[in-house]
């Protein structure tokens, strides 16, 4: 790809966890190991997997929320794994997130208004009151909301209405990058599309790129490009999302994709139910990291060596030893 917007690079992050009572570090979380790829303009990306693969790490670390361990995140080709911190305030302007509870991420004690403008204040993009209130305003209407709304407080709203805040703040700084965390997990099934469609309207109106998160492959299916999926901090399988839907081709994904309902009764799939739980990050299995679960899985080469994402064929990268 080239001239990416963002570029992630060997990304690792390791948390340590503390003992004892001299609280001395006694491990690791293993919750990214090595995850690189490109997120081009005004393209989605979904980032898929069940809780505590790495995918909201990833978000996080992206946007430097929290401080990689080792790797690089390239965003409009400089390297900002890099920038001092004054550095990088003036970036996230750039680079926005959408959380995935709304209610937590929105200050109960403030309005609507409130909290929409507070991002233009610390940005500088509204140098006058009048100013600020017209641009709330218009960001409310944006997302489907009213002007009232804006003398609100957060709990006053549904859930789906609080993420349409939530969207608000993020576009108050007309960002370049969206980081979606898990943006309509803790909505109403009927909720969900609602939201999905007005970041999809979004996306074209101010020609964002969205980093889509989601543990959900049905969520993620119509409004990305491409899809990426996780599996206990590795990314398994990437691929445009018509051909990792039609053409899966890591047990993993194949076995996700298997609990994605078909919208023709007439059609069926065949569930495929994975033995045991996702084991624990604090102490992966050895060799592909999916071995002790995976149906497949043979006594060699899958129990000692990790398999690398390699591109099987053209834009569709796979990390198994027998379908890569
Ligand atoms: Fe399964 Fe082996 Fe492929 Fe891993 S490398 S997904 S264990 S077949």
């Amino acid at each position: 790809m080239s001239d990416p917007l963002l570029r992630v690079e060997k990304l690792v992050k390791r948390f340590p966890v503390k003992g004892g009572v001299l609280r001395r570090t006694v491990g690791q979380v293993h919750a990214v190991s090595g995850v690189s790829f490109d997120l081009a303009r005004g393209e989605t990306l979904g980032l898929v997997g069940e809780s505590g693969c790495g995918k909201s790490t990833t978000g996080r670390l992206i946007l430097r929320l929290i401080e990689p361990t080792s790797g690089q995140v390239w965003f409009e080709g400089r390297d900002i794994t890099a920038l001092k911190e004054r550095e990088m305030l003036a970036l996230r302007r750039d680079m926005q997130i959408i959380f995935q509870d709304p209610y937590a991420s929105l200050n109960p004690r403030m309005t609507v208004g409130g909290i929409i403008g507070e991002a233009l204040t610390i940005h500088g993009l509204a140098p006058s009151a009048r100013e600020r209130e017209a641009r709330v305003v218009e960001l409310l209407e944006t997302v489907g909301l009213r002007a009232d709304h804006m003398r609100r407080f957060p709990h006053e709203f549904s859930g789906g209405q609080r993420q349409r805040i939530g969207i608000a703040r993020a576009l108050a700084v007309s960002p370049k990058l969206v980081v979606c965390d898990e943006p309509v997990s803790a909505l109403d099934v009927s909720i969900q599309a609602q939201v999905v469609n007005l970041l999809e309207d979004l996306q074209e109106k101010f020609g964002l790129t969205y980093l889509f998160i989601a543990h959900d492959l049905s969520v993620v299916e119509h409004i990305s490009d491409r899809v990426a999926v996780m599996y206990l901090g590795r990314i398994v399988e990437l691929a445009s999302a018509r051909e990792l839907y039609t053409h899966p081709r890591h047990p993993y994904t194949e076995a996700l994709l298997s609990a994605v309902p078909i919208p023709d009764p007439t059609l069926k799939r065949e569930r495929i139910r994975l033995a045991g739980d996702v084991p624990s990050p604090l102490n992966p299995p050895p060799g592909c990291n999916f071995h002790t679960r995976c149906p497949i899985a043979n006594q060699g080469s899958c129990r000692r060596e990790v398999p690398e994402l390699r591109e099987t064929s053209p834009g569709h990268f796979v990390a198994c030893h027998l379908r890569g």
